[in-house]
């Protein structure tokens, strides 16, 4: 696959009307009958706002109903360029920088930040299957347990891979397995082998119809034993973790799931990063009001 450059993506996107076209082209498709008088017809872009209209009945369409960019201020050449900053980085862009980049209030930057986020947000098919590996780690924040006003404490997420294939994470309360089961159950086909630590919490697994499971003993310093291991989900985590500590510094409670997203997003995607910006763009006409 040939590589996205900034370049290409200029060619591509040199103006907001551009942009325009992209959407609507992917909300209405090759469209030749209008929704509304369902004349044969061609539409044309008003220019002063985000829509197009019928050449038959003047019946207007605003591509942008319902996504992300309904009510932004800010030009969707902007926009799309974020976007392309998003696909192209390995630890994600802060508000800081879209601040800067753009010259917007920071406010603006980071609302246009979890806005994107949204988009990265991914509700799975099909279950986890083959050698699957689960395990928790502490994210972000501070580490030790004394009581600081300025960072917040670490949060805990939970991660479940496929050995060679997807991962998916959460952000978990505890460690308790009724945090942690419903997740697996609902994750992970039972037919798999499963890996993980020694937590209590796992034991019941067998109980439950993973029969095929296997610990590894951290406690004993063990971590590769044969095919035993959690490697693979720690390598997750330390994704996670660069790009929190490198790009977000600290992150409030409410935005975490939207980080772990982004980072589980990024990490399917590790063997395609080129088409990253065409799988977030195409997410956008995913999210819009449906079309009739
Ligand atoms: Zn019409």
């Amino acid at each position: 696959m040939a590589k996205f450059t900034l370049q290409e993506f200029r060619k591509q996107y040199p103006s907001d009307a551009a942009c325009l076209d992209k959407i609507f082209k992917m909300r209405y498709g090759n469209i030749t009958h209008c929704p509304h008088c369902k004349e044969e017809t061609t539409f044309r872009r008003v220019t002063t706002r985000r829509c197009y209209q019928c050449r038959k009945c003047y019946e207007q369409f605003y591509p942008t109903a319902g996504t992300i960019f309904e009510k932004t201020r800010v030009p969707l050449s902007d926009w799309f360029y974020i976007i392309f900053l998003f696909s192209t980085t390995r630890n994600g862009v802060s508000a800081k920088e879209i601040e800067r980049l753009l010259g917007v209030t920071y406010k603006c930057a980071f609302r246009m930040g979890h806005q994107i986020r949204k988009l990265f947000e991914t509700i799975p098919q099909d279950k986890l299957k083959g050698f699957v590996e689960f395990d928790e780690s502490w994210v972000g924040g501070s580490q030790s347990n004394s009581i600081s006003r300025q960072v917040p404490p670490q949060k805990m997420v939970f991660g479940l891979v496929e050995r060679l294939g997807s991962v998916r994470a959460f952000h978990v309360k505890n460690i308790k397995a009724e945090s942690l089961i419903p997740l697996i159950q609902s994750h992970v086909d039972k037919q798999s082998w499963v890996y993980t630590d020694e937590n209590s919490t796992y034991v019941q697994l067998e109980k439950l119809g993973f029969d095929k499971h296997q610990r590894i003993a951290h406690g004993r310093k063990e971590y590769v034993v044969r095919d035993i291991s959690t490697n693979t989900i720690e390598g997750y985590f330390s994704q996670l973790k660069r790009m929190i500590k490198g790009t977000h510094i600290q992150v409030s409670e409410k935005y975490f799931q939207n980080y772990i997203n982004e980072s589980c997003f990024r990490y399917n995607l590790r063997h395609a990063p080129f088409q990253m910006f065409n799988v977030i763009v195409d997410r956008i006409s995913e999210q819009g009001d449906s079309v009739e």
